[in-house]
């Protein structure tokens, strides 16, 4: 069994025989077990409160050990040669001397029970190097879950030495908006000779993009990449400019025959270093973290007011009265916020 494996299922049944101590963990992590890390990344995983208490006061612990890598977010349609671009390009990185780490955010994992990203089966020869940390997305849970949990993640990879961290997501809802919140560098892989409409991908997504990528530049498909690249490079001239003072590029590859992968590493370096030099790279993760704890947030004040329980029934009774036509919605709201606001303060919230 691959090290990786093992450690997940270890990780696993550590968990459930409660053998695990903050300062173990924080200790493996130190030491760059992979074993600890899977440990670390099951307990911020779980679901009970326990796990909870145990993995914030870690992440906490983790917090001023974390923060030197890349972290790179890689999207685009179901197709376009994700999983075959991020082994490629995980394999170069590996040769040169990298920690690649590989996170998933896949919020289609809530419907289908598994996730269909960061699937080791899918980077077979990445996932088979011990030095690679390969994870999927957690199944069962929204993309709010998914997307702290991989924050939660990405922490702890950072931790552990991992130096370059690849955010993969599927181009096809609004994981894209949350994946680029918390990553430096973003990569859009488009096919050619497919269209921005066909291939569902948004212009806000695309403006999103610091880099664009034609993947399957290969044998016949050549010529039609290049046009490609060249219409994308075109419309990215019109995008509004990037506060980060960063030019998007338009490029192709081919991970199969891995051309123009070293281009693109390079492409992210310069991106790391002007942005570093100016400033935006610290500052953004700064901004990011702030868009975090309002979203955090929002979600709590959201998940307080639909859950007390005094406020169920309220509510039930105000829907009913706003269709009846005895009540207006906005006086239905304000209705049932006042009465929000008195019972936390009966609270003493
Ligand atoms: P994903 O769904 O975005 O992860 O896409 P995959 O990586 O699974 O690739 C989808 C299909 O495109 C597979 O059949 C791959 O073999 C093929 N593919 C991926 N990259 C390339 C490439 O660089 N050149 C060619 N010709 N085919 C590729």
């Amino acid at each position: 069994m691959k090290a990786q494996r093992k450690a997940e299922w270890l990780a696993k049944r550590k968990l459930h025989q409660q053998e695990l101590s903050v300062d173990q963990l924080l200790e493996g992590i130190n030491a760059k077990n992979i074993s600890s890390l899977s440990s670390a990344i099951t307990l911020i995983e779980s679901a009970q409160p326990k796990h909870r208490k145990i993995a914030n006061e870690l992440i906490q612990k983790c917090l001023p050990l974390a923060g030197n890598s890349i972290r790179i977010g890689i999207t685009g349609v179901p197709g376009v040669g994700k999983s075959t671009f991020i082994e490629n390009f995980g394999l170069l990185l590996h040769q040169m001397g990298k920690k690649v780490a590989i996170l998933a955010i896949d919020p289609s994992s809530n419907t289908s029970g598994g996730s269909i990203l960061g699937d080791k089966t899918r980077m077979n020869e990445l996932s088979r190097l011990d030095e690679v940390f390969i994870r999927p997305s957690p199944a069962g849970d929204s993309l709010g879950g998914v997307a702290r949990k991989t924050r939660e993640s990405i922490v702890l990879c950072e931790a552990a030495g991992y130096d370059v961290i690849i955010i993969e997501t599927v181009g096809v809802g609004q994981s894209e908006t949350a994946v680029h919140s918390m990553t430096d560098f973003f990569l859009l892989l488009m096919l050619s000779g497919a269209g921005d409409e066909l291939q569902g991908i948004k212009r806000g997504i695309m403006e999103m993009a610091d880099a664009l990528v034609i993947t399957k530049a290969d044998g016949d498909n050549i010529r039609k990449a290049n046009v490609a690249r060249r219409e994308y490079e075109n419309a990215m001239h019109l995008f509004p400019a990037k506060e980060s003072g960063w030019i998007p590029k338009a490029m192709t590859c081919s991970s199969i025959e891995r051309t123009n992968l070293q281009r693109i590493w390079d492409v992210i370096e310069s991106f790391k270093n002007a942005t570093t030099i100016n400033g935006w790279f610290e500052n953004n993760r700064k901004q990011q973290d702030i868009h975090w704890l309002k979203e955090t947030l929002d979600a709590k004040l959201l998940q307080a007011f639909y859950e007390h329980p005094s406020l169920k029934e309220a509510l039930k009774e105000q829907k009913q009265q706003v269709a009846n036509k005895q009540t207006t919605s906005y006086l239905a709201a304000e209705e049932l916020f006042e009465q929000f606001l008195k019972s936390i303060n009966g609270n003493g919230i």
